[in-house]
């Protein structure tokens, strides 16, 4: 079986395109973040790349010093791997260094300019362009690995094997174009062919991999803004709904035993009017890190009303939950908010979930408010039982 090179090289180039209609689809579709129009426009520069190759032949009696299509065709495709890598740096919200892109630019276009025009070099000007991709590969999967958040797991994974890939595919090539004694990049050889089918499957994966992983932070973002209070990054009330089924559930099962926690800040509305509304959006914030502070990792915060929080304390039973309740209490005492200026108390109800109330969770919440209700009554900062506990 033989392939024709430049079937193969339009064919890339055909693909380059038509991802890079999906990746400037993406671009609209999620504009809050960096980097998909810089990588999209990494795919454009591929596609003209990957189109001159075949074409060339038709101009080459055409060609001057300015416009030289071998030379614009290697600065095309080189560019566009730049361009990838920046595009991910940037999708990851890091820094781009400038000098060293710059750098390592202006290192490839003086080298190739030597190679094209002052000393024409094939094998040279592969070398060269092998070296800039692989150090770009390199880069990216470094950012990849170093930078990607936690709900971008599955896709930075996946374009980091592509990179890789591709690393090794580059090996390939640098170690058998002196090899095979190929001296051209048309010419129909093995190493040829290794190198376009190459770049025609890894393209194609990596950029999927890219809109994965656009996808999976589109899907993360909004997941946050429906279940996090934008305030405070607590659960909100229909977030926490699940945990507490989930809670009630358990102890259907094995009675398990779990413990809930109303809490409210003490004379909120003097703070705002004493302190603004700002500052006191700021109590809030520092009400919520204290409580997370303080709590096991699988307890959970929910805003349930303004200044109002249920706190979810699985396997906990009365007596623990009011030492718990209590111990908050005292650290929201002793550690003022906005930089120690602003002093306030929290009250607590506090109530164990038990077979009384047949699985059904409405009476422990009414007891726990009415707890609550109870400690504000008491004279606030302090905490109190649920009656029918
Ligand atoms: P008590 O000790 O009895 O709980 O008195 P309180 O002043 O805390 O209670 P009240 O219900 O009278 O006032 C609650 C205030 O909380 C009124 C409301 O404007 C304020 N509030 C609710 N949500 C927010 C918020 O997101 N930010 C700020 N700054 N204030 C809020
Ligand atoms: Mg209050
Ligand atoms: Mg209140």
């Amino acid at each position: 079986m033989s392939l024709d090179i430049s079937t193969m090289s339009v064919m890339v180039s055909a693909a380059s395109i038509l991802q890079s209609i999906t990746l400037i689809f993406f671009f609209f579709l999620a504009k809050q973040y960096q980097g998909i129009g810089i990588y999209s426009i990494g795919t454009v520069l591929s596609a003209i790349g990957f189109l001159i190759f075949p074409i060339r032949p038709l101009f080459i009696n055409q060609e001057t010093i300015l416009l030289n299509l071998r030379f614009l065709g290697n600065l095309l495709i080189v560019s566009s791997q730049i361009l990838y890598t920046i595009g991910i740096i940037k999708f990851l919200n890091q820094k781009i260094n400038s000098f060293f892109f710059i750098g390592l630019a202006s290192f490839f276009l003086i080298t190739e300019v030597y190679f094209v025009y002052f000393k024409n070099n094939f094998i040279a000007r592969n070398m060269i362009a092998i070296l800039t991709v692989a150090i770009c590969s390199i880069l990216a999967i470094y950012y990849l690995l170093k930078f990607r958040h936690e709900s971008l797991l599955i896709s930075s994974n996946f374009i980091s094997i592509q990179f890789l890939l591709n690393l090794i595919f580059l090996l390939f090539r640098a170690i058998m174009l002196p090899v095979s004694n190929t001296k051209a990049l048309l010419e129909s050889n093995l190493v040829n062919i290794i190198m376009f089918g190459s770049v025609f499957v890894l393209d194609y994966l990596r950029n999927s991999g890219f809109i994965m992983m656009v996808t999976q932070r589109l899907f993360h973002d909004i997941h946050r803004l429906a279940t996090l209070d934008f305030l405070t990054n607590a659960l909100n009330r229909r977030a926490m709904q699940p945990y507490l089924d989930h809670a009630i559930a358990q102890f259907n099962r094995g009675q398990i035993p779990f413990s809930l926690i109303m809490l409210d800040v003490d004379h909120f509305k003097l703070i705002n009017d004493t302190y603004g509304h700002d500052r006191g959006d700021l109590v809030l914030q520092h009400l919520t890190k204290i409580l997370k502070e303080n709590l096991r990792c699988h307890d959970l915060i929910s805003r349930w009303g303004g200044e109002e929080f249920l706190i979810l304390l699985p396997q906990t039973d009365l007596q623990e939950a009011f030492l718990v309740a209590n111990q908050l209490r005292m650290k929201i005492e002793d550690n003022p908010a906005d930089q120690g200026l602003i002093y306030y108390t929290i009250s607590l109800g506090v109530g164990t979930f038990n077979q009384q109330y047949n699985g059904v969770l409405d009476s422990l919440l009414i007891g726990i408010d009415q707890a609550l209700y109870q400690a504000k009554q008491n004279g606030r900062n302090q905490v109190v039982k649920a009656s029918n506990c």
